[in-house]
């Protein structure tokens, strides 16, 4: 079923989520929350079993959260130098990432950005001033990223969109809303994005059990609109770390006509200690992916340099950076 309409966009915080669950411990929700929003949409919480399902664990603190771990990194990604405009990342000289908002539908445990400064949005004038250098940058392609991109008023995604050409002529949205929030594909949305061709949208979806009838309605809309959807998932421990479960969430987007594009190995971010495998399980894991899915539905098992010049295979980095790797286990 379908659902458009206020109510179903509204979340549920802290309170509504230990109502729910009496398990949880409201003190940890709400500590947790003072650091990084502890939010869910309604439609995440309608496909959620228990807090330590696949779901509940990617949006659920633990005690652990709180706590320094092991190979916590402040910057994980390597982004903090690499920022021509406060909204803007550069890692390569083709590409431009407008940080379009710090807000999203739902707010995970893992995330990467967590440890933003401030808590506001950037404005107009300042969208405005970080595409002039985005476009004066000579970069080729244009990923409107966050938080969540389309956590913004499409208003606002429109102004983006026909600011940034001709000089920016690709464009990638890197959204979880489709999965997260799936009322907001709507279908004046869709026209939005289809009318900016070419403009890629990269979900991210880690699991089968986020895939239901109302995200699904949301992906359809967006393939049958010609726009083209691919996927991003992140290893996390506990969540999908089973190598039934991607070859499962592969077949899932496959049949969707999603292309599971990327498997992130998790960032050491403060507080996801609890999220981390080390990266020869992660490898074993989509070896013996590649045995099990044909190559069109095998994502590319890829980290994120800690020095910012962005991904690379795992398996590359492996063979290629033992000096890395030996100070990194000293570190630990
Ligand atoms: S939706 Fe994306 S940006 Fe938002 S909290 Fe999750 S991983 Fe971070």
């Amino acid at each position: 079923m379908y659902h458009g309409n206020g109510r179903t966009g509204r979340m549920v915080g802290p309170r509504e989520l230990v109502e729910r669950y009496e398990e949880l411990d409201e003190s940890l929700l709400r500590e947790a929350h003072a650091r990084f929003p502890v939010q869910v949409t309604r439609s995440w919480l309608r496909r959620m079993g228990t807090p330590d399902d696949a779901l509940g664990r990617q949006t659920i603190p633990v005690p652990a959260e709180l706590e320094d771990g092991d190979g916590d990194v402040s910057d994980p990604v390597g982004e903090a130098a690499l920022r021509p405009h406060p909204w803007l990342v550069q890692k390569h000289p083709d590409r431009m990432l407008l940080l379009l908002t710090r807000r999203c539908h739902l707010y995970c445990r893992y995330c990467f950005r967590r440890d933003q400064e401030g808590a506001r949005d950037p404005s107009l004038s300042e969208l405005d001033e970080a595409l002039v250098i985005a476009k004066a940058s000579g970069a080729r392609e244009l990923i409107l990223s966050g938080g969540d991109p389309l956590a913004v008023a499409d208003s606002r995604l429109a102004h983006v969109l026909a600011s940034a050409r001709p000089e920016l002529p690709i464009v990638r949205v890197h959204t979880r809303a489709p999965i997260t929030a799936p009322w907001r594909v709507t279908e004046p949305l869709v026209a939005l994005l289809r009318a900016h061709a070419p403009l890629w949208v990269v979900v991210h979806c880690n699991h089968p059990d986020e895939l239901n009838e109302e995200v699904d309605t949301g992906l359809s809309r967006l393939v049958d609109a010609g726009v083209p959807v691919l996927n991003q998932a992140v290893l996390l421990r506990g969540v999908n770390d089973d190598v039934d479960v991607l070859v499962r969430l592969s077949e899932a987007l496959m049949a969707r006509r999603v292309f599971p594009y990327y498997l992130h190995h998790p960032d050491p971010v403060p507080g996801s200690a609890a999220f981390r495998l080390d990266l020869e399980r992660g490898l074993a894991l989509h070896d013996a992916l590649r045995g099990r899915v044909s190559g069109l539905a095998l994502p590319r098992y890829v980290i994120d340099r800690p020095d910012g010049s962005g991904k690379v295979d795992v398996a590359t980095w492996l063979r290629g950076t033992p000096a890395v790797l030996a100070s990194q286990r000293e570190e630990d």
